[in-house]
């Protein structure tokens, strides 16, 4: 098929099912096309091409695009272009990847269902009274629905993997530093990273190829290669590979279906070759809790910004226009419910008299569970758990109780809090929903997810 063909084929699905799932905030027709058309033109001169040309893609909409909206999920940005292209943006121009459009997601990527975004939630395409996982609930939806082949998304502590988990595909949050973050809008800076969205070990190495590397836009930004991870994923062998089962995340609290295809996915690495060996992680148990402190306190800050002034929407009240009031009427009618939660509880953590007590508690949380993963990973090549402790559940069970949310995210979360990479792989379904099997590697060392990754595929 030409490049046309396969976009046009992408759009014409968006067109069929997108009304029922609401993958899709914005749709980039006539770019999406017109880049496909010169990869056609160019592919019959035989130019050597990236192997991704003009193969078309869906990001996260917290994403920055030139020439696109960008609402982070949020009233508060509704209608605001950027004026720039985020580093990952331009590397997909470059390896002229039409872009297909903008994914929903939970407003400034807070929550785990996509269910928090401003434009309505997203439905799995697996049962559409269940939702897709979040915050990164758009990409995941579309992939799995085949209205995009690949995506972006954006994993602050489990929003590219947990949505994966439960659509059955594949997401990869890579190690802190080795995606640019220039042009994400910040949640939490020291925890954010960008990554592949896709229904193949391979395809989402292909994906990481692409925007991985050194950017000097990210001061965050690691200085080494990218890796061969395309070269992993095509390897797929795990003989001698000690594969760390995490005694803390599996067990109590996670649904028997889910515990059967993790019992399964241990099988099948072991007959595969691979040693697999138990490992503990105590402090993980109060990764959760120290997450709910620092990514608060970090998007607090981050969110400063949306004053009614730089960005977005402005609602002036009536009465004497003052700045603070301003500020005030247009962040009351910008955020939604669970934006000001967490802006409350940030700034709550962050005052004075409490700081030490909270934030820097949680801190000295973050050095222990890097500690545990210091240890796991002398005993152990790399780490699994399931993805998340339950299938999708149905649209509303959890709205009304944010820390029953808040619990979907126990396993994905310790890998933000120490920067490291991970995975998760499509592990069968269990009563007809799909599971998630996760894989996390010491930092940098991404090719491992790849390589184990495609050992269970
Ligand atoms: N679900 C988690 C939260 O609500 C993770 C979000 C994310 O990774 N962006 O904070």
């Amino acid at each position: 098929v030409s490049a046309v063909e396969a976009v046009q084929a992408h759009l014409d699905r968006i067109g069929e099912v997108d009304p029922a799932i609401n993958a899709f905030l914005h749709i980039n027709t006539d770019e999406a096309l017109r880049v496909a058309s010169e990869v056609d033109k160019e592919r019959s001169l035989e130019d050597a091409m990236h192997p991704l040309a003009g193969v078309p893609i869906a990001v996260k909409d917290l994403i920055v695009t030139k020439g696109q909206p960008t609402t982070a999920g949020s009233k508060i940005l509704e209608g605001w272009h950027s004026p720039y292209d985020a580093t990952v943006v331009r590397r997909l121009r470059d390896a002229k990847m039409p872009i297909l459009g903008k994914t929903n997601l939970d407003e400034f990527a807070m929550g785990s269902s996509t269910e928090h975004s401003a434009y309505g939630p997203t439905r799995n395409p697996w049962d559409l009274d269940r939702i897709p996982g979040g915050s990164g609930g758009g990409s995941a939806a579309a992939v799995a629905a085949f209205e995009a082949p690949l995506a972006l998304g954006t994993d602050t502590g489990g929003s590219i993997r947990q949505p994966g988990a439960v659509t059955g595909t594949v997401g990869v949050k890579p190690t802190y530093g080795g995606v640019s973050r220039y042009g994400a809008i910040a949640m939490a800076s020291s925890l954010d990273q960008i990554g592949p969205v896709t229904r193949t070990v391979l395809d989402a190495a292909l994906l990481h190829e692409v925007i991985g590397g050194h950017d000097p836009h990210d001061s965050t930004s690691l200085t080494d290669p990218v890796g061969a991870l395309v070269d992993a994923a095509r390897n797929g062998d795990v003989r001698g590979m000690r594969i760390g089962v995490i005694k803390e995340l599996q067990g109590d609290g996670y649904q028997d279906g889910v515990q059967a295809r993790f019992n399964e996915a241990l099988d099948l690495l072991r007959q595969a070759g691979a040693d697999v060996v138990e490992v503990s992680c105590p402090n993980f148990r109060y990764a959760l809790g120290a997450y709910y402190l620092i990514m608060p306190s970090e998007a607090s800050s981050n969110l400063a910004k949306y004053d009614g002034v730089r960005f977005g929407m402005r609602v002036v009240p009536d009465g004497a226009p003052t700045i603070e009031r301003v500020m005030g009427a247009t962040r009351a009618a910008g955020f939604g419910d669970e934006v000001k939660r967490r802006i409350i509880l940030g700034t709550y953590a962050l005052s004075a008299g409490y700081y030490d007590a909270y934030y820097g508690s949680a801190q000295k949380v973050r050095t222990l569970i890097q500690r545990d993963f210091d240890a796991a990973f002398g005993q152990a090549d790399i780490l699994i758990s399931p993805t998340a402790p339950t299938t999708a559940f149905k649209l509303g069970e959890k709205l009304d109780d944010p820390l029953a949310m808040y619990l979907n995210d126990v396993a994905t979360i310790p890998a933000n809090m120490a920067g490291v990479p991970g995975i998760s792989i499509p592990g069968g379904l269990a009563d007809g929903l799909p599971v998630g099997i996760q894989f996390l590697a010491p930092a940098r060392q991404d090719a491992r997810l790849y390589r184990a990754g495609a050992a269970l595929e």
